[in-house]
């Protein structure tokens, strides 16, 4: 039976596939079954930040692979604590809670902004949560009920209750929704990436901010796909000059293992009490000792690269044949086309490219050390596909 066969027989069908088996990578290369090479623009939906057997990354992961694989949460073990500390320390947050998923790291947000008002108020009533129209927030029941999208409400209710979504573009609509409903925060992603990369605009979230502050809500930001240096700051928040209450992330933070986290600011770092969450691999050693090892190499001339590339991409493609828009922040970038996404993205990997897309447009999310000329030549090769 070959791969194609195989795959549809016995793995349940909630992906559709491209015709491309990925067998290796190198760098930000990947091959496929019959060695042929891709420059991987998409990173694993923004997850291998470093590409592909990256020396250093691996190092850190067998070293913790010869000592512990896993222990569970009932004993100390150094790399999720290591990794705790730097994330706090490069953020200003207070604690952290490890979970194996971005789905996981909200459900955890989304239970201690619950809880936390909970505390103050001494009882349920002020649980809803405001998050924004075409946001994303993960597949569970709870986070696709958080996700501000009718397409995800269907066919799989009842989802839980207590969620409202604001106009991302109005922040008159957020402080609307803030008298009508009792709330205990607001939730947001800075770019929303599975809605088609559009970032929100400062105007939208200073009015969000003020609207938080009157009815004394909290901010949660989901950065899970837009975070780790993916925006050209380590947290996309930090480019908008405030630091939310409770933050997640995922995807890049394991460099290509499961892991997200959701860190807690001063207002809720002691919100979570023992007991009150827990899961048997969050902050798995393994996982834990890579992502301290990605972390502690995006600095600020990573940074300073991401956004040379975020340039040379913007500049490339803004303007040109077939191109209706550039839009995002860093490397996560949205292309709107003329030619159907669809079209472009097959026609592309059949000349070495992997390119992703979201709603209507191509997305880019290439590895963040993605070399320069590898780069230019997947975005040449992108472009011509876009003005076929
Ligand atoms: C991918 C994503 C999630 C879900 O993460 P999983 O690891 O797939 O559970 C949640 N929020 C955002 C913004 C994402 O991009």
């Amino acid at each position: 039976m070959d791969i194609k066969e195989l795959d549809n027989k016995y793995i349940a069908a909630t992906y559709a596939r491209f015709p491309v088996e990925i067998v290796r990578g190198e760098g930000s290369l990947v091959y496929d079954e019959n060695d042929k090479s891709y420059i991987d623009l998409g990173s694993g939906i923004a997850a291998n930040i470093f590409g592909y057997n990256d020396e250093i990354w691996i190092n850190a992961v067998t070293e913790q692979l010869h000592k512990v694989q896993h222990t569970s949460n009932l004993f100390y073990s150094i790399p999720g604590a290591e990794l705790a500390r730097l994330l706090c320390e490069k953020t200003g947050m207070k604690k952290v809670f490890f979970a194996n998923s971005g789905a996981e790291a909200n459900e955890c947000a989304i239970k201690a902004a619950r809880r936390w008002a909970f505390q103050k108020y001494g009882d349920e009533s002020h649980s809803t949560i405001i998050t924004l129209k075409n946001s994303f927030h993960g597949r569970t029941i709870t986070t696709l009920a958080a996700t501000g999208q009718d397409k995800y409400h269907t066919e799989f209710g009842p989802f839980t209750p207590g969620f409202v979504y604001a106009d991302a573009s109005d922040a008159s609509d957020v402080a609307r929704l803030a008298e009508e409903n009792k709330c205990c925060a607001i939730m947001m992603e800075m770019v929303q990436g599975e809605g088609g990369v559009v970032p929100l605009d400062r105007a939208f979230v200073s009015g969000a901010i003020e609207t938080a502050k009157k009815h004394d809500l909290l901010i949660v930001v989901d950065e899970i796909q837009t975070g780790n240096g993916r925006t050209g700051k380590l947290y996309s928040w930090q480019n908008f000059g405030f630091t939310p209450d409770i933050m997640t992330t995922a995807k890049g933070l394991g460099g290509g293992l499961p892991i997200g986290a959701c860190l807690f600011g001063e207002r809720t770092e002691n919100v979570m009490t023992p007991g009150s969450h827990g899961s048997t691999f969050g902050g798995n050693p393994v996982c834990c000792a890579g992502a301290v090892s990605i972390l502690k190499r995006v600095d600020s001339d990573l940074m300073e690269s991401v956004m040379e590339k975020s340039k040379y991409i913007t500049e490339e493609l803004t303007g040109a044949p077939g191109v209706i828009s550039v839009a995002g922040m860093g490397l996560m970038l949205g292309i709107e086309t003329v030619r159907p996404a669809g079209e472009i993205v097959s026609g592309c990997i059949e000349r070495g490219v992997l390119v992703l897309t979201a709603k209507n447009k191509i997305r880019l999310l290439p590895p963040l050390n993605i070399p320069f000329e590898l780069l230019k030549q997947g975005i040449r090769i992108l472009k011509e596909e876009i003005c076929k």
